[in-house]
């Protein structure tokens, strides 16, 4: 071990070795983001007009994508998780999820291949995606009324978004879950009923607090709801009892009057589980994150197309190319910080909005 090489954060790693951080925190999770383009514009995510898209030139191709996961998959990544921006709306995108879903990792093992969207155009694809290789999905949903549903995302598409939570629900990809970010005043009265609406479609509802990272940077504490106030209004309804062994899993979860149903809570904000995180983040023009929260990020778009200078070989083969990007992968990791520190009054909220980083 004594001759492997040595980051200057003290972290080891030669391709192959897991990706370690200064914290010991093993990172299996990458979270792919597709595009930064959505058909729906939630407040708490895109302002309404103005956004400043990617330039079409920088998105990553199919083969870019699959060239990342398949160096991460090498360097022990166990899930790739397809994100954006609104996922469904690559033209490509059931061809992303073939290619990824054939992946392996080191030990021949198949990778667990999950998809966050917001259910439009899923109606469709479902079948599709679920033959392609998709193993999981959560869709994103804050409201079961409709004039609510336009004013939160700015569009008229709440019946498309419940096809498309019927077509996941019949298609037997499982665990389905439903995701609701809970706002003060818009619609923590429908807590509960989320839930049961989930329930109905043997799916596991899970709130998250609200994170700032609205491209219009309007986040305030205040109009969050918490975890505490969430489940607060669960326990008027039902019995919960903690599920234990989360792992490194984002949500809390509890068992609903003893039964196998249960509801979880993603609070990021009020009890942050950054000491767990073992996520990377791939955004769609190639950027490596080591955290939603994080101001820097690592170039991996020019490490692909040879940009001069990253990796020192402009027209590198593709074992330079590879071993180019792996190293990206370990810088990244060796510069991840030990937590996000929303709460801390320092705090700066990063330039990207959610829909460019990838929720
Ligand atoms: N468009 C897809 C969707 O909505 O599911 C995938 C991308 S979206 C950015 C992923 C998740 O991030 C969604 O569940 C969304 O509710 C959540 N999200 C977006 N902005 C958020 C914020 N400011 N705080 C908490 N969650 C947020
Ligand atoms: Fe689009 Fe998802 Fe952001 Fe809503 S949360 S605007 S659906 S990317």
């Amino acid at each position: 071990m004594g001759d492997r090489p040595r980051t200057t954060t003290g972290v080891r790693g030669v391709p192959g070795d897991p990706l370690v951080d200064r914290f010991g925190r093993v990172h299996r999770d990458l979270r792919i983001s597709l595009t930064d383009r959505c058909s729906l514009r939630c407040t708490y995510c895109m302002p309404e007009q103005g956004n400043e898209w990617l330039a079409r030139s920088s998105i990553l191709t199919v083969d870019e994508i699959e060239r990342i996961a398949r160096v991460a998959a090498a360097a022990g990544v166990t899930t790739f998780r397809l994100t954006g921006g609104e996922p469904l709306l690559r033209a490509d995108i059931v061809e992303v999820v073939r290619r990824l879903a054939a992946i392996r990792t080191p030990r021949g093992a198949a990778i667990d291949l999950a998809m966050t969207t917001n259910g439009i155009r899923l109606a469709d694809l479902v079948e599709p995606l679920r033959e392609a290789g998709l193993r999981r999905l959560n869709i994103s949903i804050d409201t079961l009324r409709r004039d609510r549903f336009h004013e939160l995302t700015r569009r008229d598409r709440l019946p498309e978004v419940l096809a498309g939570i019927a077509a996941a629900a019949a298609s037997g990809l499982r665990p389905l879950k439903l995701n609701a970010v809970a706002m003060r005043g818009v619609n923590d009265d429908e807590i509960v009923d989320l839930v049961e609406f989930a329930l109905a479609h043997g799916a596991q509802l899970r709130f998250i607090e609200q994170m700032p990272l609205d491209a219009g940077h309007t986040w305030d504490r205040a109009s969050m709801v918490t975890r505490a106030e969430i489940l607060e209004t669960l326990a008027q309804r039902w019995r919960l009892t903690p599920v234990p062994g989360r792992g490194g899993a984002p949500a809390e979860k509890w068992t609903l009057d003893g039964g196998t149903a249960t509801v979880g809570v993603i609070a990021s904000v009020t009890a942050p589980f950054c000491g767990q995180c073992d996520r990377l983040r791939l955004t769609a023009d190639g950027q490596l994150r080591n955290c939603l929260f994080s101001t820097g990020e690592y170039d991996l778009l020019g490490v692909l197309r040879g940009a001069p200078g990253v990796h020192g070989v402009p027209d590198a083969g593709d074992a330079a190319i590879d071993a180019g990007v792996d190293a990206v992968l370990r810088a990244c990791v060796a510069g991840k910080l030990p937590g996000h520190a929303i709460d801390d009054p320092a705090f700066l909220q990063p330039a990207r909005g959610m829909n460019a980083i990838g929720g």
